[in-house]
């Protein structure tokens, strides 16, 4: 292989930028040359795109965001457009495509490969974590430490207040997000997609808490699952506690990567490119336990993505 594209695509996620640095570096360390194209699927559809080096990417690891821009490109759903786009990266010299993105991305991906014949490598990139066949994806770590963050100063105006919060958080599909943010804070609980939530068990679970003199009242909703002011309505009445309703939003999905989320990063960009330099295509980075895998992108697509709903118990018994 000569010469590769890589494209952000979808949802941002903090990280990005770090896969954008090690799989450039790598391939080139490979004397492989990088076409970096803007705004995902957009910039192979406008040639947008510009050769990386060893040096355009440095100083980037720290930066939130994805400094190729992402877009969504609904016409990438047409066969057509994305033989357009198979075209122009041939056009180009480019022999294969990194796809760093979520579901959506991957699925763009793995179907310009297939009728096309362009080979693609996918590193999951979602901060919702709901991207099946690894444990964790680019930017779910900041996301993560961010809420946490978030919470645990609601939780400090919550108790002077004697009063509950509503938080919502990230989490389309998947409860990851809200669970592991509930079970780091010590919130009462977490309401998301996996399971159905009891309102009246919940109302008066935190009544009985209260009675044992608990001062305040953290419940973490999945904005999947519910939203803040759906879940405010159904326990105002049952808890007798003064009700405020935060919804963290986009403010999850920016900030400097955490530690975790450089060095997966890091390893999925090399991976990639190992990957390709031995004749893979059509495959997703992952991580398993601690080792890095290949998965079918296939494979990814048709299997939904688990979480441990002994966590559940875990998060209802500590707090
Ligand atoms: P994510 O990759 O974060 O899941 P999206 O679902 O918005 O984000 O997908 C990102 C882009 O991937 C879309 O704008 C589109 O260009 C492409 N894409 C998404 N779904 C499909 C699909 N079913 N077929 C082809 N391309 C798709």
């Amino acid at each position: 292989i000569k010469r590769i594209g890589i494209i952000t695509s979808g949802g941002d996620a903090p990280g990005m930028n770090a896969v954008i640095r090690s799989v450039t570096r790598t391939a080139v360390s490979e004397g492989i040359e990088v076409f970096a194209f803007f705004r995902g699927y957009a910039g192979i559809l406008d040639k947008e795109y510009k050769k990386f080096n060893f040096s355009d990417v440095g100083g980037i690891m720290e930066k939130g965001g994805t400094i190729l821009r992402t877009a969504r490109v609904p016409e990438f759903k047409l066969p057509e457009i994305r033989k357009k786009a198979a075209d122009n990266l041939k056009e180009l010299g480019v022999e294969a495509l990194i796809v760093i993105g979520g579901e959506g991305s991957l699925t763009g991906a793995k179907l310009m490969s297939e009728e096309n014949d362009i080979k693609v490598i996918g590193i999951p990139g979602s901060i919702d974590n709901d991207i099946s066949g690894t444990d964790m994806c680019i930017g779910v770590d900041t996301c993560l430490n961010t809420s946490v963050d978030s919470i645990q100063k609601l939780k400090d105006t919550a108790s002077s207040h004697e009063r509950a919060f509503i938080v919502e958080v990230m989490g389309r599909g998947s409860g990851y997000i809200a669970l592991m943010s509930a079970l780091a804070t010590g919130a009462e609980a977490a309401i998301i997609p996996e399971n159905p939530v009891d309102y009246k068990a919940l109302g008066e679970r935190l009544w009985e808490e209260r009675k044992r003199g608990k001062i305040n009242s953290i419940v973490v909703v999945a904005e999947g699952a519910a939203s803040a002011y759906t879940v405010a309505r159904h326990l105002e009445n049952r808890i007798g506690f003064e009700t405020r309703i935060t919804i963290l939003g986009h403010i999850q999905r920016g900030g400097s990567p955490s530690a975790f989320d450089r060095i997966l990063a890091s390893r999925m960009g090399y991976e990639a490119i190992q990957a390709l330099l031995e004749g893979e295509s059509n495959v997703m980075i992952a991580l398993n336990r601690s080792s890095m895998e290949r998965v079918a992108i296939d494979k990814v697509l048709t299997e939904k993505k688990d979480l441990d709903l002994d966590l559940i118990k875990l998060t209802n018994t500590l707090s």
